[in-house]
């Protein structure tokens, strides 16, 4: 029986350093269950060393296991902390700052996305004359004629398709599976939002949008859709601004294989 106890001590020993002085108890106590001779008050202080030793493990333990509930909390505060942050990171990369829209890379992005699969509606809007301003207002008040502006554009869009700033004061939406006939009339309606009722924050002013319109099949590059609804644009704006303009039935752009 000997035999069989000390090689077991000895590993503890030579492995967990950590706890030698425990250790040393357990090879007090292991040699006095071992030895024959032991008498039994020698029981009883191996017993009570023991207990003594056995209590601050516990003590110990109960510390450690507090100790790491707490690491673990603060690391999924922190994960949380990274979650979220990746988050605002993400919306930042493909929204614009000034109006909460989807930047332009976003936009492109997503409307080649949706032609793989549907055909495409495409308005693009320009304000109109907006160089005069911020001439006669201040960049300040031109910027806030955007914000409103996209404000209408989205109260008026009711959640029906994306809506990208393209350039300073242009901006683009996309309307998957909406034919162009539909389209027009969600553009008109935008326009009427836009031009009906004084801007708050510029009621002085007079502000209006032009609108060109395409319609696109799938497979359609949206570099080319988005010609074909700027060239519509060009023609509003030509045709006395304030205006919906569509690519028309001879400029609708069919893929090759639709
Ligand atoms: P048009 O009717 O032909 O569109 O005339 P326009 O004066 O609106 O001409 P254009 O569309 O070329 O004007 C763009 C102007 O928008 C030029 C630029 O100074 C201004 N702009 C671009 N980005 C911003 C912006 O973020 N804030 C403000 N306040 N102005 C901007
Ligand atoms: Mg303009
Ligand atoms: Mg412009």
């Amino acid at each position: 029986m000997e035999q069989q106890m000390k090689p077991k001590v000895a590993v503890l020993t030579n492995t967990v350093d950590l706890f030698h002085v425990e250790t040393a108890a357990l090879a007090r106590a292991c040699d006095t269950l071992t030895s024959e001779e032991t008498p039994a008050d020698g029981y009883r202080s191996a017993l009570i060393e023991l207990t003594g030793h056995y209590q601050r493990l516990m003590r110990e333990s109960r510390r450690l296991i507090a100790r790491s509930d707490r690491t673990e909390l603060e690391l999924n505060i922190l994960n949380s902390k990274l979650q979220q942050l990746s988050a605002e990171l993400d919306y930042k990369a493909k929204h614009d700052n000034l109006t909460g829209a989807l930047n332009r890379g976003a936009i492109f992005e997503r409307a080649n996305e949706i032609l793989t699969t549907s055909s495409l509606s495409l308005i693009v809007l320009d304000i109109d004359f907006f160089k005069r301003i911020n001439d006669e207002f201040g960049h300040p008040a031109g910027d806030a004629v955007i914000r409103e502006l996209v404000n209408r554009l989205n109260h008026s869009l009711q959640g029906r398709g994306d809506v990208g700033r393209v350039g300073g004061e242009e901006f683009t939406v996309l309307l998957p599976a909406i034919d162009l006939a539909d389209a027009m009339d969600i553009a008109e309606a935008v326009r009427r939002a836009i031009a009906d009722a004084p801007f708050l924050c510029l009621p002085s002013h007079q502000v209006t949008a032009s609108f060109g319109v395409s319609w696109s099949t799938p497979g359609i590059d949206f570099e080319d859709a988005y010609g074909h609804a700027d060239t519509a644009l060009y023609q509003a704006k030509h045709g006395g601004r304030n205006r919906v303009e569509s690519a028309g039935k001879t400029t609708r752009i069919l893929a090759l294989n639709a």
